[in-house]
């Protein structure tokens, strides 16, 4: 069985993220969504308010599930049994990071695969960071998160 994870910090999950995860699970017989637990990143959401958004937003696939992780990604992926690392490319500004990362990656851990899908047009320019920035200051969105989170956002930001 293939076993691919999907790390991130999601903080919240996207649209973007989800399309990633939807597209992936329908390769991979099973897709763990690895959830980082970084207490020193600042984040907007606790982890396990991150891990909550992203379960409810994946119940509908069977073969997919949410879990926090701290410590190296490669190390996750080992103790899961994950052969293959699932990562989203977005137009220009992915590129040079994810590289760097996946390089590193390898030799920390040469067997297991770096698999990249490419953003969606429609999601290219969806980012974590920016949406929580349009949320503060009150911006609609719609078709950017789901339902669930956009109401998660509205409450951090409510004053
Ligand atoms: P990190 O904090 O590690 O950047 P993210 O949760 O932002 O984690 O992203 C996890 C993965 O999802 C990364 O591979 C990132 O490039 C990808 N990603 C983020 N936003 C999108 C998007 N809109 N479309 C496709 N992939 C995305």
């Amino acid at each position: 069985m293939t076993i691919a994870i999907y790390a991130g910090s999601f903080d919240p999950i996207t649209h973007g993220h989800l399309d990633i995860i939807k597209r992936s699970s329908s390769i991979f017989e099973k897709l763990i969504v690895g959830v980082y637990d970084r207490p020193e990143k600042h984040l907007l959401f606790s982890t396990e308010e991150r891990v909550q958004m992203v379960q409810q937003a994946i119940a509908h696939l069977k073969n997919a599930k949410a879990q926090s992780y701290s410590g190296l990604t490669v190390d996750f992926a080992k103790n899961v049994g994950a052969q293959v690392m699932v990562r989203g490319l977005r137009m220009s500004s992915d590129f040079e990071r994810e590289f760097e990362m996946a390089m590193m990656n390898k030799k920390l851990a040469p067997n297991l695969e770096l698999v990249c899908f490419m953003a969606s047009l429609q999601y290219q320019f969806l980012s974590s960071s920016l949406l929580k920035e349009v949320a503060q200051l009150g911006g609609c969105l719609e078709a950017m998160v789901p339902d669930h989170v956009a109401k998660a956002l509205k409450e951090k930001f409510a004053p």
